[in-house]
């Protein structure tokens, strides 16, 4: 079988070889995921509850294990990877309520009985992207095997261990064989195939706008059921009646987490622009204060990138003349770039429409609230965002005129697991997480009874 070797970011050290799966290898793990389903399917709902709540509670177990690898694997910080391994096991915890609430409807008919049933859809392929291996995963993975499918996961060629890890950990936690497992290898070969294998009866993909789409085309000839969440260039939106002081602190956290490395990335803000030079000094000062430095400490707030062909794509949108001010990052080993914030006129720079995923912030400003919201627009994408005012009114406003999926206002959180998730226009398709995500894993039947016989 060949290999993959996984590299570390901060340090560039190899720490791992892990198989790159052929296409047979692929199929083999659809047609165990298809002999699994019958039974997955059929596990009384109140045992597959107690076995996602047990496979919550080894992941809770391995939380500290799981962060390590995280940092080693894809450079995110200590307290990141913790975060993020405690969001599996949150996860699981709350779709594990989940079997026993699959609840259908009885809706009135004449002559008889109408009931509809969720039923599972079957084999789920799952595909990874390398920013967040872990939540991304466990988004995908845990509705699915509560709703009664079996899941074939393939993460990211260059983080692959948090996901091995996980599929160890789900048969220590008693989930049968077969029912969850991860293929490692690429995306054109491991990918492809569970795209294209009419077995698989759904593809939950997240990654790039670019790739999703073709995934759509090519399950188009199945009508193979698709949940998409892709790219991202979300707007921070600062009114000159907000609270500047805390508009400015909080903006290098919008973007510059996970190294900007994030859908949810605020990599536009857009600054009223009586109010402009005045941010503009604050957030300066909490720029450079953003700690970039080794990923194991529990003081740093930033790391590196995931790889050196990632941190020159991100390199090639820093135009020294628009830079207004930078932060620090290590030098030496390791894919690092310092958080950058670029000053921008032009409404048509590409700093301002495409997604650079890294620590590169565009700054421009807008006239009025009608602006604002034009400009929040103009973009292909619609996933997340943030609007700063202490207007109540206008924050309503604004958050309905927004065309996107997740908007926070007076902060940036984006994603809270009982809350939906995903995108508007090109920055995806269906929600994750939240109430209703079961039912992307199940297909509605209606069966009505004839009682006039
Ligand atoms: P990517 O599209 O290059 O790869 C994502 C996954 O798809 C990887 O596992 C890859 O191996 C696989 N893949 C690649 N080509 C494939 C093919 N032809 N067929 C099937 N699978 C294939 O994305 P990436 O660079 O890993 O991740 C970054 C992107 O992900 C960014 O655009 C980011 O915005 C997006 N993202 C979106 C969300 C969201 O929830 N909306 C979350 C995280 C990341």
């Amino acid at each position: 079988m060949s290999t993959h070797q996984v590299i570390n970011p901060a340090t560039e050290a190899v720490i791992a070889t892990v198989p790159a799966a052929s296409e047979q290898d692929t199929k083999d793990a659809i047609a165990r995921s298809a002999e699994a389903f019958k039974t997955w399917r059929n596990v009384a709902p109140g045992e597959r509850a107690r076995l996602l709540r047990s496979f919550a509670q080894v992941v809770e177990a391995n939380i500290p294990l799981l962060a390590k690898l995280e940092v080693e694997n894809s450079g995110h910080t200590i307290s990141n990877a913790t975060w993020e391994a405690g969001n599996v096991r949150d996860v699981l915890n709350y779709y594990a309520g989940a079997p026993e609430r699959n609840f259908g409807k009885q809706i009135p008919v004449a002559n008889g009985v109408d009931i509809t049933f969720r039923e599972a859809i079957g084999v789920v392929g799952i595909i990874v992207p390398w920013n967040f291996p872990m939540p991304i995963a466990g988004w995908g993975f845990a509705p699915a095997l509560a709703a009664g499918c079996t899941v074939v996961m393939k993460p990211a060629e260059v983080t692959p261990l948090t996901a091995m890890k996980l599929a160890e950990l789900a048969l220590v936690a008693g989930i049968p064989q077969d029912v969850f497992q991860v293929v490692t290898g690429s995306g054109r070969v491991v990918g492809e195939t569970l795209v294209q294998d009419p077995r698989v009866a759904k593809i939950v993909f997240t990654g790039s706008t670019e790739v999703g789409t073709s995934i759509m085309a090519k399950c188009a000839p199945n009508v193979k059921r698709v949940t998409l969440e892709l790219g991202g260039k979300s707007a921070n939106v600062i009114f000159e009646d907000a609270d500047l002081a805390k508009a400015a602190a909080s903006a290098p956290y919008g973007v510059f987490d996970n190294a900007g490395q994030d859908c949810c990335a605020r990599s536009r803000i857009l600054v009223q622009e009586s109010i402009y030079e005045k941010f503009m000094e604050q957030f300066e000062v909490a720029v450079k204060n953003v700690k970039v430095a080794d990923p194991t400490l529990d003081s740093t707030e930033m790391g590196p990138l995931i790889t050196a062909a990632h941190k020159k794509s991100v390199e090639s949108y820093i135009d020294e003349s628009l830079v207004a001010f930078r932060g620090t990052a290590p030098t030496g080993t390791g894919f690092w770039i310092p958080p950058t914030v670029l000053a921008i006129t032009d409404r048509k720079h590409r700093a301002l429409s495409e997604e650079i995923f890294g620590p590169v912030v565009a700054v421009t400003t807008f006239k009025d609230e009608a602006d604002a919201i034009e400009l929040a627009n103009a973009s292909e994408y619609g996933l997340s965002g943030s609007i700063w005012t202490n207007n109540s009114a206008r924050a309503f406003r604004v958050a309905r005129g927004i065309e996107s999926g997740n908007l926070s206002v007076n902060s940036h959180s984006s994603v809270r697991y009982w809350t939906p998730f995903g995108g508007f226009k090109k920055s995806g398709l269906g929600r994750e997480l939240g109430p209703d995500a079961l039912h992307a894993f199940t297909e509605e039947k209606n069966v009505f009874f004839n009682t006039d016989i």
